[in-house]
């Protein structure tokens, strides 16, 4: 079993590909984005608070965030493996997952970052908007949301980058085909001996 993150900026297509592994590797994915867009459905109160900062782009605060990854990855389902998609997107909570980990004497064995140009993904994401009616895609929106990935997280990705753990893979072909790059770069990953983390 592995504990793996996909990264990627907005409409990089991360949640389909998460679906996808997790199908592959038999492990659970996990996506914060999908977990608060539930609870905004639910009007929970996590909800409530996390709509704030949705609707804007703006990430929802880092103690919200992480709270709610570590109750999410405290579950059975989690125990023995995830990927996490969309978590960490900032230092403040890689530092935060380090911790998670450490406590549970775990480490990440694979960080994929699916990549992409900006002008594609912007159209990407209004064709989206224009099926989903995603409250957070409009244009404004997500050159904002487009901005942060490179302010806050590509931050995220150097640190990962720096272990030895990370494998880039170009988001842009056809579904099938960035399956088969990722799938073959985890193994690339997984088997490379480890540098110290
Ligand atoms: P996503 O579906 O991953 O694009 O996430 C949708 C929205 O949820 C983001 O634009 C943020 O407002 C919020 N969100 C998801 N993951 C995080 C995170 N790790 N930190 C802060 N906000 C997040």
């Amino acid at each position: 079993m592995t504990r793996m993150l996909i990264m990627g900026p907005p409409g990089s297509g991360k949640g389909t590909q998460a679906e996808r592994i997790s199908e592959r590797l038999g492990v659970v994915a996990i996506s914060t984005g999908d977990i608060f867009r539930a609870n905004v459905k639910g009007g929970t109160p996590l909800g409530l608070e996390a709509r704030k900062y949705m609707d804007n782009g703006d990430f929802v605060p880092d103690s919200v965030t992480n709270e709610m990854v570590r109750n999410r990855l405290s579950q059975d389902d989690a125990k023995e493996g995830f990927l996490l998609d969309g978590y960490p997107r900032t230092v403040a909570q890689v530092d935060y997952l380090d911790g998670i980990l450490a406590a549970g004497e775990h480490k990440l064995g694979v960080v994929l970052q699916l990549t992409a140009v900006d002008e594609e993904l912007v159209s990407r994401l209004l064709g989206r908007a224009r099926e989903t009616g995603r409250s957070d895609d409009n244009e404004s929106v997500i050159r904002h949301r487009l901005a942060l990935y490179h302010q806050q997280t590509e931050a995220v990705v150097a640190r990962y980058a720096g272990r030895g753990i990370l494998a880039e893979v170009d988001g842009m072909g056809g579904i099938e085909d960035v399956t088969d790059s990722v799938m073959g770069r985890i193994d690339d990953v997984l088997s490379a001996p480890a540098r110290g983390l």
